[in-house]
């Protein structure tokens, strides 16, 4: 029987090396290697490596980046939506935004989500599987290869939840900020997560400088429990508190974000409720970062109309709030609506 091969991109640099050394070659090869591969290039690709090297690697490791089955451009913005094909089949998504401060990748983490969001199309089928920490930075090379153009932030808010992933998504983050691979500053990457309290912790001792979104979208529990399940099992105090140890063992300001509802969770009111807990329980500077519900035929929500109103009611109450940019908001760009066409229309 064969022996598994390596994935090589998953491998840390150092892994990289262990296997160069074991395959009787000098170690400085595999810098060049991670390079190569970080940029998407394999076998006869990578130029100075020997051809006798490129062939031991190719026994013992493989090397498989996403494919493009579809790929959407919005006219309005050049927003690029992609549904990636992985190897064994399954899709996920990214989109490509841009913006004034650099190009940016809205990246999966998981094929489908198990958290169960009433507003999200990305849990619709349930998790299928977790990604690896290749198929995370597979998704950042494919993008630069296909747009041709340096993607300077990400952002984990595509199809899964993170910190459900926890050990790829530790991996990867190392090794999307090697300076020998993709070299993206973690200052420039925000993880978003729904809410796991205990993984919101171990983050926060992982000396990882990058941003953290938490998805909150509701002011008490009852409304939040009502849009969110994950929120029976760790109700908003105990997350709050979680951001707060966070806030304060990492110094890093925390990213709320509100998705406004109609009639859930957007009056006047909500806005002020919101700012009482977010005072009561983060001791030093947060943001709110208000998203118009991107409407999803199965779940029948709609969009606020008092999004402004909202907006402005948590700055009169001194709370930092912003609304998100609709980017690609004629190619159906909030994740998991793709992925779930495409599973549709392969039944
Ligand atoms: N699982 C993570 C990251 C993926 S979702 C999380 O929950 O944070 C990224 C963000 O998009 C989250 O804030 C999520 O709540 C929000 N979101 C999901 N579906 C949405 C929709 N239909 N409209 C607007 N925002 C949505």
């Amino acid at each position: 029987m064969e022996n598994k091969k390596y994935d090589i991109l998953s491998l840390t640099l150092e892994d990289v090396e262990k296997i160069v050394v074991e395959l009787g070659e000098p170690k400085f090869r595999a810098k060049q290697i991670f390079g190569w591969i970080n940029k998407g290039m394999w076998g006869a690709e990578m130029r100075n490596i020997p051809l006798a090297l490129q062939k031991k690697l190719e026994d013992v490791c493989e090397f498989r980046l996403p494919t493009v089955k579809r790929r959407l451009v919005s006219k309005l913005d050049g927003t690029v939506k992609y549904l990636f094909e992985l190897i064994d089949g399954e899709y996920i998504e990214s989109v490509f935004m841009k913006y004034e401060h650099g190009n940016t990748l809205c990246i999966s983490s998981q094929v489908g989500c198990r958290m169960g969001c009433k507003f999200c199309a990305s849990t619709l089928l349930g998790r299928v599987r977790d990604l690896e920490p290749s198929e995370m930075l597979g998704q950042i090379i494919a993008a630069q290869k296909d747009t041709g153009e340096r993607i300077s932030n990400v952002v984990m808010m595509g199809i899964g939840e993170p910190l459900d992933n926890y050990d790829n998504t530790i991996s990867f983050l190392k090794l999307v900020s090697n300076e020998n691979g993709l070299n993206i500053g973690l200052r420039h990457i925000s993880v978003s997560t729904c809410g796991l309290v205990e993984k919101i912790d171990r983050l926060s001792g992982e000396g990882l400088p990058i941003t953290l979104s938490v998805s909150l979208h509701a002011y008490d529990n009852e409304v939040r429990s009502g849009i969110m399940p994950v929120n029976n099992k760790y109700p908003i105090e105990k997350l709050l508190d979680s951001c707060n140890r966070y806030f304060q063992k990492t110094g890093r300001r925390i990213s709320f974000e509100y998705t406004l509802i109609a009639g859930k969770n957007d009056t006047q009111e909500g806005a002020c409720r919101l700012a009482a807990i977010l005072k009561k329980y983060i001791h030093g500077t947060c943001h709110v970062n208000l998203i118009p519900l991107n409407e999803v035929e199965e779940t029948r929500l709609e969009s606020s109309k008092n999004v402004n109103g909202f907006k402005n009611k948590l700055i009169s109450l001194g709370i930092n709030a912003t609304v998100r940019r609709r980017l690609g908001s004629d190619i159906n760009a909030s994740c998991g609506q793709l992925r779930r066409q495409e599973k549709k229309e392969d039944k």
